[in-house]
């Protein structure tokens, strides 16, 4: 288990740099402008002399103090915040390619950058291969012709973890440059840009808020290449996280430390006894998989399970209390999502399809409560959803 204590990670999140008034909590500068002193300042300022904020849609004080905070967190040179997961994924993805393009993926990502390789990027002539993240071997050989390689890892759905630093280091000796979406580790669990990944996108909606109460992203890597992603992608398309929106995710990093731990222990101890469970053929999750994963160094709370053939998807969900149904994941409160819903859901090309997902799986949000209550509406819904 990681030392939460260790490498400066609560101190990080606990205090501010940047004292304002000496508030012990940056305020919320909630204002679209930032006024100039004199003529002379505006003109360096506009000249690129002087970096300070001009405009919310650029650089916003609130914003920029959760930036730094998770660009320290994943140990990247600088962050960018952006108002959703998407926005921080597509924009990376659009610094990176141009038309003619090709992209290598892992299998299993989200399903909406799924839709967002197959719908969005087709249309400006940028195509994308799918590859088994876990074999070293082919994505090395399939690496060269590719000017992306884009992992999420562990990846959606089946939560298969990979070796993030020996990928890394195969796409470097083949000069591509790599994108990985870290949301289910945080940044608590897995620093990707330690392990020579170029770019570490988060939905910062799901572990960084923990609280099911905000929808955003962010990126951290260099500072060339955040000055890049700014210049070239997202001061014209705009997608800018509110300052509101900033504040709440650095009051929810306070806590992820803490979080982490007790959703890594929680999740732990369900999914053993899931395992065991005879209503369960699978267990998702990356400890219970043969796989390596040196990168690594936790577990969250979000993993699937394939129940046996003889329980009914629509039963269990119907029976359970505790466990909502819902999408998304990382807040306070357990969740189930069944794939057999998701196979469903119409709107363009389905990942769930695609991959293979089978419609017996289905994902479970290990939340805060009391791992016991948990553990009992689980098993008393199990054992009411026999077909
Ligand atoms: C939710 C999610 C996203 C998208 O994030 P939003 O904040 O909803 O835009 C991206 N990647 C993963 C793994 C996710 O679970």
């Amino acid at each position: 288990m990681i030392d939460l204590w260790g490498e400066d990670t609560a101190t990080i999140v606990a205090h501010d740099e940047t004292s304002f008034a000496d508030a012990v909590v940056p305020p919320i500068f909630q204002n679209s402008l930032f006024t100039f002193s004199s003529y002379q300042e505006m003109c360096e300022t506009f000249a690129g002399k002087i970096n300070r904020p001009v405009y919310t849609r650029g650089i916003n004080p609130t914003v920029r103090a959760f930036e730094e905070k998770i660009a320290k967190l994943e140990g990247a040179e600088d962050a960018l915040a952006l108002s959703s997961g998407m926005a921080a994924i597509s924009s990376a993805i659009l610094s990176v390619v141009k038309p003619g393009d090709r992209i290598l993926s892992v299998k299993h990502v989200y399903p909406d950058t799924f839709r967002f390789f197959e719908i969005f990027l087709r249309k400006f002539g940028v195509s994308v291969d799918y590859i088994d993240g876990g074999n070293l071997a082919t994505v090395e050989a399939a690496l060269p012709g590719h000017a992306l390689f884009y992992l999420e890892s562990p990846t959606s759905w089946i939560m298969e973890a990979h070796d993030v630093k020996a990928l890394c280091a195969r796409a470097q000796e083949a000069g591509v440059a790599t994108i990985i979406d870290n949301s289910w580790a945080s940044p608590i669990f897995q620093n990707p840009i330690k392990l020579d990944c170029d770019i570490v996108v988060h939905s910062a909606s799901k572990y960084i808020s923990g609280h099911s109460d905000v929808v955003a992203g962010v990126i951290a890597t260099s500072a060339a290449r955040v000055a890049q992603i700014r210049g070239e992608v997202t001061q014209y398309l705009g997608g800018k996280i509110a300052p509101f929106e900033a504040w709440l995710l650095l009051r929810g990093l306070r806590t992820l430390p803490i979080r982490m731990k007790a959703h890594e222990q929680a999740g732990m101890e369900i999914a053993k006894r899931l395992a065991e469970h005879p209503r369960v053929k699978t267990v998702f999750h990356p400890a219970f998989q043969n796989k390596a994963h040196p990168g690594l160094r936790g577990t969250s709370g979000l993993f699937s399970i394939e129940l046996a053939d003889n329980v009914s998807v629509e039963a269990l969900c119907n029976h359970l209390k505790i466990f909502k149904m819902g999408v998304s994941w990382g807040g306070h409160e357990s969740l189930i999502c069944p794939a057999q819903a998701s196979l469903i859901q119409s709107g363009g090309p389905n990942s769930t399809a695609f991959f293979g997902v089978s419609p017996h799986v289905v994902r479970l949000n290990v939340g805060l409560e009391d791992p016991e209550d948990l553990w009992g509406d689980l098993e008393e819904a199990l054992g009411a959803a026999s077909e």
